[in-house]
């Protein structure tokens, strides 16, 4: 399983594809990838192989900013509704998740009683969540690490809120994610030989930080907000 993100001003349909094929090794049942456009977000996901998805995405769609996903199914089957991305309600946020919430259910009971799921994940209860507070007053970052700050278990994340198309959200805790940086763009990876063709200059995420990731810039902070500073190291592919 694994996690690819990019913003910038290239093809990021592309990219992500490329990514997510680097992380094949890593095993997987299912791939998706969620596009920001002018428009929303578009989410093209399939059951099996990344060359499933590549046959399943339009070769039109214009986006500069995306996340990626590789799924090993632990809570729903593998199917295409349980592939990642998933998406709140209304639609404004779109995440991708690897690892797992060990206490999703008791989550959904307490805050998402009204709301509809469309998945059997344990994931769709984090992106459902942040809708919700959102909705009660909070900003996308206060709801992001709000959320973050009730889940049990193990977390990659990347989400995209198209009510800020400049940024994607990452979080992490006990699973790997990177944020790669460049000249124009920055990446997220689980790993960093899925970006390596754009950039060898990462930062490592430690558990429980959140991360603004734009076009410009990498703003790391901790679930109650401290902001955090961290140089990147230049990966090496070991080969
Ligand atoms: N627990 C999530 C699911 O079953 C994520 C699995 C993964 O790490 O890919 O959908």
């Amino acid at each position: 399983c694994g996690i690819v993100g990019y913003i910038g001003e290239q093809d990021t349909k592309e990219i992500l594809l490329k990514g997510l094929e680097k992380l094949e090794y890593r095993g997987y049942d299912s791939a998706g990838l969620g596009l920001l456009t002018k428009s929303g977000v578009e989410v093209i996901k399939e059951k099996g192989r990344i060359a499933d998805l590549r046959n399943a995405v339009d070769p039109s769609i214009e986006s500069k900013t995306g996340i990626g996903h590789t799924r090993w199914a632990t809570h729903g089957i593998p199917d295409r509704k349980n592939s990642h991305p998933h998406q709140s309600e209304s639609g404004r946020f779109t995440l991708v998740h690897n690892g797992v919430i060990e206490n999703y259910v008791q989550l959904q009971k307490q805050y998402l009683q009204g709301v509809n799921m469309n998945s059997e994940t344990d994931t769709e209860v984090i992106v459902q969540l942040l809708e919700v507070f959102v909705i009660n007053g909070m900003t996308t970052v206060e709801a992001f690490r709000h959320t973050l700050s009730l889940l049990h278990g193990s977390y990659a994340i990347a989400m995209l809120d198209t009510g800020d198309q400049g940024t994607i959200y990452v979080a992490k805790n006990r699973s790997p994610l990177l944020v790669g940086v460049g000249e124009g763009f920055n990446v997220v990876a689980s790993d960093a030989m899925a970006m390596l063709q754009l950039t060898d200059q990462f930062i490592e995420l430690y558990d429980e930080e959140v991360v603004l990731v734009t076009k410009e810039a990498i703003r790391i902070m901790t679930l109650d907000g401290t902001e955090i500073k961290r140089a990147p190291y230049t990966a090496k592919l070991d080969m």
